[in-house]
């Protein structure tokens, strides 16, 4: 007589609140991978989708809240969180949050969820909600706060992205999450400006595309510079295209822009700081002195 194998690979329950954009993508991600799975959102109907994936819908916070143990909250906004909590028990839940927050607001948050009797993990998600699902997207979430609660539910939490812990400080998911957000940013403007310049010229915006993403790329490669140079100190380390010179060679970059007839407004904040820099005598140095500028 053949044994049969029975499936008894335990799945841990997740309760969701939050269905918008990326808490849907989450929501999927959990059911697909068989996690018993219970939601709430504001706007009922946004739920009714979810429950004809075998979601169990909740008609109240607190409903949902009781429903089980993990609780994820992916709402809009600080202030979203801090209302739809309001007055609900949290004594013995494992709050993981993750709305885009401020290193202070986590830190707040961690501080209000520990008093009520609940382990604390806060989360930056570093997606958008098709990378949510699907690993070869690459996409990640930083957490941090309660290492016990991270490494408890670390399988759980890698279901819908990979799971990356930075620290038991609650506040430095969100500020690693804000670092990388304030880099691209910066990316941003500059693919902006480059795009400004070609406008109007015989340059299609499909053939600058492939040249300005590939030497984007190539110049990414001065992070590590960077980071050596800011762990050690010395600024002069490894230089190849020193401040005096780079100083110089941006008149040729704001003299092209006026040609073009395009705004200088996102390059002169930046140029301004190197020609602090090179006032205070760095001009053999990176541009690494630059952060320093920055703090206050
Ligand atoms: P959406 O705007 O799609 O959804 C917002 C959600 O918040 C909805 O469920 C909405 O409910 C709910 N909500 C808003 N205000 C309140 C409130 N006062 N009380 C209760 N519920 C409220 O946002 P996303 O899902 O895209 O984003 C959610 C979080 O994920 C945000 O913090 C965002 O920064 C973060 N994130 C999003 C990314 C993205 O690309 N989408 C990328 C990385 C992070 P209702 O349906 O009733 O309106």
């Amino acid at each position: 007589m053949g044994e049969k194998t029975v499936e008894t690979s335990f799945k841990a329950p997740v309760v969701l609140l939050g269905l918008g954009a990326m808490g849907t993508a989450l929501a999927r991600a959990w059911l697909a991978a068989g996690h018993p799975l219970t939601v709430w959102n504001r706007t009922a109907a946004r739920a009714e989708p979810l429950a004809a994936e075998g979601a169990a819908v909740a008609a109240t916070v607190a409903e949902a809240v009781a429903a089980g143990r993990l609780v994820v909250v992916c709402l809009l906004d600080d202030d979203s969180v801090e209302q739809a909590l309001d007055g609900v028990e949290l004594a013995g839940k494992d709050l993981v949050n993750l709305v885009t927050s401020t290193p202070g607001r986590a830190r707040a948050r961690a501080a209000w969820a520990e008093a009520r009797g609940a382990r604390y993990l806060d989360g930056g998600i570093m997606a958008v909600p098709p990378m949510i699902g699907a690993p070869a997207a690459g996409a990640y979430v930083f957490y941090s706060g309660s290492g016990e609660l991270f490494e408890e539910y670390r399988e759980v939490l890698a279901v819908p992205a990979g799971a990356r812990y930075v620290g038991a400080d609650a506040g430095y998911a969100a500020l690693h999450d804000v670092a990388l957000l304030s880099g691209m940013y910066g990316m941003f403007a500059g693919i902006a400006h480059a795009f400004a310049l070609v406008r109007g010229e015989a340059v299609r915006p499909g053939d600058l595309a492939p040249l300005l993403g590939s030497w984007l790329t190539a110049m990414a490669g001065s992070v590590e510079r960077t980071a050596e140079q800011l762990e050690s100190g010395d600024y002069m380390g490894g230089v190849v295209s020193n401040l005096a010179m780079q100083v110089a060679g941006k008149e040729t970059l704001l003299r092209t822009a006026e040609e073009q007839g395009v705004s200088v407004e996102l390059l002169t904040p930046y140029f301004r700081l190197m020609e602090h820099r090179l006032a205070l005598g760095s001009g053999a140095e990176d541009l690494t002195g630059v952060v320093d500028l920055l703090r206050r």
